[in-house]
């Protein structure tokens, strides 16, 4: 019941931010770009004119999965000339939201432009996808351009300017996809597996053929269960797994708790490190942008799997 009351607050609130409380857009030319998650903005900054502002909502560590838009986002979000969130239920808790904001403010889901038969499905939940295309270079490229291409739409005046942004974009994920697979390629073989606290390296795995393994699933809102602690404890023991990884955006219980179940078999398992997954770390950190994040990823991916 409460939570109803709270939603219904949420919407209240909500309409009276898009009527007579709206904040005033800023009088100046500025365009200002707003996106949900941290990983969005890199990209959204990276292809839009120098001179726009782009701001994320979801600072670093926060996981989009179950985060719900406050006061001060709504605020944000009616500031903004274009939103861009990434979608596919990502931001599971904030659809709604999104889309009333897009009946005032351009507002585009950018994972909605890669064709369904490229996704990978979720076999807990029956018509659900994987939201995590981040994780997949050539998904991303496909995001990039279609970044672009709404930039473009809504901004013509800038075309040149965004197509020499996305073409750059384009060239230099090219790179980092032929850096990775030189990286993923010294891990032996038998030793290409991933396990981590949810699932969000799916992309990762397919594109470099690693298995991947979580105890949560696609989401970090499901909990992990017994079976998946015992089933994965098993693939560690049973394949040798030299490491498994922490995630910044995840809580570590359920990590730890295969951990010192795997101890208490014999076997001396160790944290490889800890992933950026859903979010890129602080501004000024080693991950602050997507291609630092992702290559931040790969290196301690195959530093701890090497071993
Ligand atoms: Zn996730």
């Amino acid at each position: 019941m409460q939570q109803i009351i709270r939603y219904l607050f949420s919407i209240i609130l909500f309409f009276s931010l898009g009527s007579c409380h709206a904040p005033q857009k800023k009088n100046t030319e500025e365009i200002t770009i707003v996106t949900t998650t941290n990983i969005l903005r890199s990209l959204v900054e990276a292809i839009a004119p120098n001179e726009f502002s782009v701001t994320s909502i979801m600072g670093a560590g926060v996981d989009p999965h179950g985060y719900k838009a406050s006061q001060g986002d709504l605020n944000k979000f009616m500031q903004a000339n274009m939103i861009f969130y990434q979608g596919l239920y990502l931001e599971g808790k904030m659809i709604s939201v999104l889309e009333k904001l897009n009946l005032q403010i351009p507002t585009r889901e950018v994972s909605g432009v890669i064709p369904k038969m490229l996704l990978i499905k979720d076999d807990d939940f029956h018509e659900a996808v994987d939201p995590h295309v981040w994780f997949s270079i050539s998904l991303w490229k496909l995001c990039a351009q279609y970044v672009g291409d709404a930039l473009i739409e809504q901004y013509p005046k800038y075309t040149s300017e965004i197509q020499n942004n996305t073409i750059a974009y384009l060239a230099e994920l090219d790179e980092l996809h032929e850096w990775s697979l030189a990286q993923f390629s010294a891990i032996p073989k038998e030793q290409k597996i991933l396990i981590s606290a949810h699932d969000a390296f799916s992309y990762l795995g397919r594109d470099y053929d690693l298995s991947v393994y979580s105890l949560q699933g696609i989401s970090t809102l499901s909990d992990f269960g017994l079976k998946s602690l015992k089933e994965i404890g098993d693939v560690i023991i049973e394949k040798q797994v030299p490491a498994i990884f922490l995630e910044t955006s995840v809580s570590d219980r359920s990590i730890l708790a295969l951990i010192s179940g795997v101890k208490r078999k014999g076997y001396p398992i160790k944290t490889g490190g800890t992933l950026y997954s859903d979010s890129l770390g602080p501004i000024g950190s080693e991950a602050d942008n997507y291609f630092s994040m992702f290559r931040f990823n790969v290196t301690t991916i195959s530093k701890a799997l090497k071993n």
